[in-house]
């Protein structure tokens, strides 16, 4: 099988159950090639050689998808929530079975550390679990009549097909969040993974057919994303639009579902503040840094971009925290290293051009600042201090191993520098006075904050940002909103 070879050449062992390496469409049921020219080859961003390819399916192609999930909308929906639950849980105790091999193959077109990328699927798997429960919390409310003789009732009911745009740095988790939540509503849904990283989202259509979702249910769409998302936007039949991106291509969605009034879940860039008070325990305060940065070689919408340090511990808190990073490693995914490649050529360039413009403004280079000797795609994890506030890397997101510090003397200075961004996703807050916490919680313009730790996301909680980082929230409850209208019916009783 021409597939299990390449992944040999590359170094990946053998898969345990070869057929999670899908180089089809998945498609009302069915693995396909699509009718469009050729195909998109997917690499190894550590190496740079070929992983596999998977088809680029037509307008045509897409819209035939759309059709078929809309035909299995109403059969779906109608299902008692209780099956819709078991069909979930099949698919969540597949995933985990399945563990090994997506962190693998994971780790092979998206190139992040293997622990990485084995938190990533226990991630992803506990959406599924969260939403199987939530099928059967999908209420029915009565309302006490202000009309004579009425009697009231509210329902919340799945919106029909939903489209879900996934990005390549969570290309497990991200799927999985949107579909599972979708799912459970009852929609039926055409999904479009990263053309950088589709295998995860094939792999994980393959556990979704053997967990039992019938024909049409849950589709997955390679493709050009301009011509299939295109067609996804476009089309009447497309009732919802879950977006996992840059702002730039939210925008463009948001634009093209207009015409089509589509229900928007929007989860955009982040530019997130890392805040760090002279009270505030230092060494953990370190510790959280460097996760809050590090984390996926910082390719995540949650990744620390600006580091605000007030003075009298200013350059304690870089020299620690430098001295960490210099003790990183550097390499390929499998060997599990701190730092694994970056996805392509253009976000190491990023990395270079934030480097170069701070260094040109007047910052320090603390240690990195280079291409690492790993490969092409490596970039060396680093630190710059003293950096000014009109620098590229704390006006945009870095999205990458680069970590910019700057002190500051005043909360009410550094709490304006942190609002500064149109992308409030999320900000980190290290200080040990309540006061100033309640005042922050207020304060900071961001959909989440964290205060005295780094790891806040989960199921449970609504994920999102305020400004241009998004729309409406995913996990939680409030995560299956934008996949329901609500209901009102209002009956005579006279
Ligand atoms: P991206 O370029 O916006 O791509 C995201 C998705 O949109 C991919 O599936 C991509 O497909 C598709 N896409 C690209 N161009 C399109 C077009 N013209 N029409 C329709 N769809 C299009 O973003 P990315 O580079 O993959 O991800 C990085 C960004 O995502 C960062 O800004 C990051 O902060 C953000 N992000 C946010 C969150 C969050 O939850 N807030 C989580 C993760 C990432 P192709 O890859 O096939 O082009």
């Amino acid at each position: 099988m021409p597939s299990l070879a390449i992944l040999q050449k590359t170094n990946l062992s053998e898969l345990d159950d070869p057929r999670l390496f899908r180089e089809f469409a998945y498609v009302d049921g069915a693995w396909t090639a699509g009718s469009g020219e050729g195909g998109i080859v997917v690499v190894d961003p550590a190496s740079g050689s070929r992983i596999g390819t998977v088809p680029k399916l037509t307008a045509d192609d897409a819209e035939k998808a759309i059709a078929a999930a809309h035909a299995a909308f109403s059969g779906w929906s109608l299902r008692p929530a209780e099956e819709r639950r078991a069909i979930l849980r099949n698919w969540h105790g597949l995933v985990l079975q399945a563990k090994d091999d997506l962190a693998r193959l994971m780790v092979q077109e998206q190139g992040k550390p293997l622990s990485e990328a084995r938190g990533e699927i226990d991630y992803a798997a506990s959406f599924i679990d969260f939403y199987a429960d939530e099928a059967v919390r999908l209420n029915v409310e009565t309302v006490t009549s202000h009309l004579p003789d009425a009697d009231m009732q509210v329902m919340r009911q799945p919106v029909g097909v939903a489209a879900l745009v996934t990005p390549w740095n969570f290309p497990a988790a991200m799927l999985t969040r949107k579909a599972a939540a979708a799912l459970a509503a009852g929609c039926t849904i055409v999904a479009h993974p990263s053309s950088e990283t589709p295998f995860s989202a094939l792999a994980l259509a393959e556990l979704a057919e053997r967990a039992g979702f019938p024909s049409g249910v849950f589709n997955v769409l390679t493709g050009s994303a301009a011509t299939v998302v295109g067609a996804m936007t476009k089309s009447p039949l497309v009732r919802a639009l879950s977006f996992t991106g840059s702002t730039e291509i939210g925008r463009l969605l948001y634009e093209q579902s207009a015409p089509t009034i589509k229900r928007l879940i929007m989860e955009l860039g982040g530019h997130a503040p890392f805040i760090a008070f002279a009270d505030c325990d230092l060494d953990g305060a370190v510790d959280r840094a460097i996760s809050a940065k590090f984390a996926t070689s910082g390719q995540d919408c949650l990744a620390a971009n600006r580091f605000y340090i007030e003075r009298p511990i200013y350059e304690r808190f870089v020299a620690a925290f430098a001295e960490r990073v210099r003790a990183m490693t550097v390499g390929e995914g499998m060997t599990d290293p701190d730092i694994g490649p970056l996805i392509n050529g253009r976000a190491v360039a990023k990395q270079q051009q934030h480097v170069t413009d701070a260094l040109e403004r007047g910052a320090r280079l603390v240690t990195g600042g280079k291409i690492a000797s790993a490969g092409p795609n490596f970039y060396e994890p680093t630190v710059l201090a003293d950096v000014p506030a009109d620098a590229a890397i704390f006006r945009e997101e870095t999205f990458g191993p680069v970590a910019a510090f700057a002190p500051f003397d005043d909360e009410a200075e550094v709490l304006r520098q942190a609002n500064h961004t149109e992308t409030g996703l999320v900000a980190y807050l290290h200080t040990s006075d309540p006061a100033r916490i309640a005042r922050f919680s207020r304060g900071l313009e961001f959909g989440m904050v964290a205060v005295n730790r780094t790891k806040i996301t989960g199921a449970p909680v609504p994920f999102g940002g305020v400004k241009q980082a998004g729309l409406a929230r995913e996990g939680s409850r409030h995560g299956m909103e934008a996949y329901t209208d609500l209901k009102y019916i209002c009956r005579d009783l006279g």
